[in-house]
């Protein structure tokens, strides 16, 4: 060999090796929905360096194979991007988790047996918390009484809430520990329910609850961390490979942080910073940060409130509730603070998320942010309106001329349609979970759960936006049917949608080249089964970065 060719080998080697360098990943005989324009179904996907490094016929992603490759024949199941929760509570759901579900229970044995199902994985002395028991749903209405429970679990104070969360019920452990005697007095405003004799039965109501509650120990940094590991796990389990943390406090977001450095989670969060003046202050001298810890975090917007919620009655509306002529429920900012927060979110490079419900909130939070773009103009702020559910007309188009993004979750609609129309009267009600007309107007419409208000699955909010109907398929037709949005559109708000209304369109949202290799195999084609069929879907593996981080037992 002389010596020129040799130099020349020496040279073209390291080029060709990277011209050809193999695919760690490549996933085939699947229908890929890529939600790419340019290539929407493929068969084939290959991946690089926790990339999409092709996506096309099987054929070609074959020539990316090389000795270490992983194939994954999918046997013709369906693949999508990575589902992407745009709204929703981590820790909520951590906490959520943590609590014994007794919603549901039939009687009150089957209390203690979930209390005592729970009581095995904790040690004694730990406190155990349920939620959601319901002595009308017993055969025996009478409320509980403490005896049984404590026999049952002697060891640990139990304190379980009732459904309403306006009654409590405590064994000897918990009142024990919080030193509630026969001598304990009620409290204005509240009542301890007692035997003949005065002994507390252990049913604590209203504000008798914080007899006990001011004992229970707060949560220390590593049971907040195990309760945000296993959120995330609930989250990968339902196809979900990120969301947006709709307000989180500094203390959770810096341990998020410490977690995301270190490398303990596989997951993209991008947080929404809860609206405290410090808090507030903090990160916007930190300065917005993005793709923080190899895209695992994304700190750069804020959480405000405008209003409450309709089923309380505490969404802020233009005209009286129709089953209520002297509420218009309230708002619980002033529009100053808002416009104030925004103004300064704009000079900083942050965005702004406000929760508004009423057609009143809705109108206050986009007056506030045309009043800041006014002040203070920025051309992508991408600023948020959090729920969006009831629009006076008037306010639909505002969306898309001030580029404010409503950002909407569709199982609200189901769940609330069965009394929406009793509180807002048929009228307002053309401008509620109005996904259509604002889709129309311009808009993109990021889709969400709001769990654990709701369940975690997405597929209940793919469902709800293309079916308007229930999980027993009710009402035929659907709810307001005109308001649907088709398979694609539901298909966007679960990916690209959230993707650009968290900054994230250039690395997620599509498995397009060159995007993070974040999928979900179905084992049916949501894109295609009947209405019904939808939610009998189940996820198969989830899959982020390229990596598996959940994959469903073989079924029998
Ligand atoms: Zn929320």
């Amino acid at each position: 060999m002389s010596r020129s060719v040799f130099l020349a080998l020496l040279i073209a080697a390291p080029v060709s090796a990277q011209s050809v360098r193999s695919a760690e990943l490549i996933v085939t005989n699947a229908r890929i929905y890529t939600v790419d324009d340019t290539r929407p179904v493929v068969a084939a996907l290959a991946v690089r360096d926790g990339r999409i490094a092709f996506a096309g016929s099987a054929r070609e992603a074959m020539a990316l194979k090389g000795a270490n490759t992983k194939m994954l024949d999918l046997g013709g199941r369906t693949v999508i991007p990575g589902m992407v929760d745009a709204h929703a509570h981590l820790l909520g759901l951590g906490q959520s988790l943590q609590t014994v579900n007794l919603v549901g229970t039939k009687s009150y044995d089957e209390v203690i047996a979930r209390v005592v199902a729970r009581a095995k994985n904790v040690p004694a002395g730990q406190w155990i918390i349920g939620r959601g028991w319901d002595q009308n749903q017993w055969g025996d209405t009478r409320f509980p009484t403490h005896d049984a429970l404590t026999r049952a679990l002697p060891n640990n104070p139990v304190y379980l809430e009732r459904i309403d969360g306006h009654a409590q019920l405590a064994n000897a452990a918990a009142m024990k520990a919080a030193s509630v005697t026969v001598a304990t007095k009620d409290p204005s405003g509240g009542k301890i329910l007692r035997t003949a004799s005065g002994e507390p039965t252990g049913v604590f109501v209203d504000n008798a609850t914080e007899l006990v509650e001011r004992s229970i120990p707060r949560s220390t940094p590593e049971e907040t961390r195990k309760a945000i590991r296993a959120a995330i796990a609930e989250s990968q389990h339902w196809g979900l490979t990120g969301l947006h943390d709709a307000g989180e406090s500094r203390a959770t977001i810096d341990l998020l942080e410490e977690m995301a450095k270190a490398g303990e989670f596989n997951f993209r969060l991008y947080v929404m910073i809860s609206d405290d003046s410090a808090a507030v202050a903090h990160y916007l001298a930190r300065g917005p940060q993005s793709a923080l810890y190899d895209n695992r975090l994304w700190l750069r917007s804020f959480k405000l409130y405008a209003d409450g919620a309709l089923g309380s009655r505490g969404a802020a509306l233009l005209e009286p509730y129709s089953d209520d002529p002297n509420n218009k429920g309230l708002l619980l900012s002033a529009p100053a603070h808002i416009q104030e927060v925004a103004v300064r979110a704009l000079k900083a490079g942050f965005q702004v998320n406000t929760h508004a419900i009423g057609d009143r909130g809705n109108r206050v939070v986009l007056d506030a942010y045309d009043a800041a773009l006014k002040l203070q103009p920025a051309a992508d702020h991408r600023f948020r309106v959090e729920h969006a559910q009831i629009l006076n007309h008037d306010d639909i188009p505002r969306f898309a001329q001030l580029g404010v993004i409503p950002s909407m979750q569709a199982v609200h609609q189901t769940s609330d349609m069965y009394w929406a129309g009793s509180r807002l009267g048929q009228g307002r009600l053309l401008g509620a979970y109005a996904w259509r007309s604002l889709l129309e107007s311009g808009v993109v419409i990021p889709n969400g759960s709001d769990f654990p208000v709701e369940a975690v699955n997405p597929l209940l909010s793919f469902h709800s936006a293309v079916a308007r109907q229930d999980a027993e398929n009710w009402p035929s037709g659907g709810w307001m049917p005109e308001q649907r949005m088709t398979r694609e559109e539901a298909l966007k708000s679960m990916t690209i949608w959230p993707a650009f209304a968290a900054f994230q369109e250039s690395v997620m949202g599509s498995l397009s080249v060159g995007k993070l290799a974040d999928f979900v195999v179905l084992d049916r084609d949501i894109m295609t089964v009947a209405d019904r069929d939808i939610l009998g879907t189940n996820v198969v593996a989830t899959y982020i970065g390229g990596k598996p981080v959940y994959e469903r037992a073989a079924q029998p």
